[in-house]
């Protein structure tokens, strides 16, 4: 699933070139280009869904998601000492891209 018109679609393409801080078969990570603390990365599914809430019920990706901020974190040092997580979702919800995706931050 890919959306011609989405920046994440294209990142995980490689189409708008952004070292892929962590990759696996559902998820990459990237560097936010606006960090809002110290540390801050994007998690980002590879398949194109608007936001969490329109991931289908059951989906892998609700479980995926986490496993990769995980992942990310522990290979970059945040772990043990700890990290935040953010999911913004939708206009309300302070979302701006529309391809689901998760921060993980440390101040
Ligand atoms: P959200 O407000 O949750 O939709 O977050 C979107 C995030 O994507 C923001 O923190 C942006 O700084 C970040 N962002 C937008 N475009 C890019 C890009 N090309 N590369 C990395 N991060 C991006
Ligand atoms: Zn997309």
């Amino acid at each position: 699933m890919k959306d011609a018109e989405c920046v994440f679609c294209k990142i995980v393409a490689g189409e708008i070139p952004s070292p892929k801080v962590w990759q696996d078969d559902a998820c990459i990570a990237i560097r936010d280009i606006a960090p809002q603390a110290r540390v801050h990365f994007l998690v980002i599914p590879r398949d194109h869904y608007e936001s969490i809430a329109h991931l289908p019920q059951g989906s892998p990706l609700f479980g995926r998601l986490l496993e990769a901020a995980v992942g990310v974190a522990r290979q970059e040092g945040l772990v043990p000492g700890g990290f935040r997580t953010q999911i913004n979702t939708g206009r309300d919800g302070g979302q701006t891209v529309f391809h689901t995706h998760l921060h993980v931050l440390k101040d």
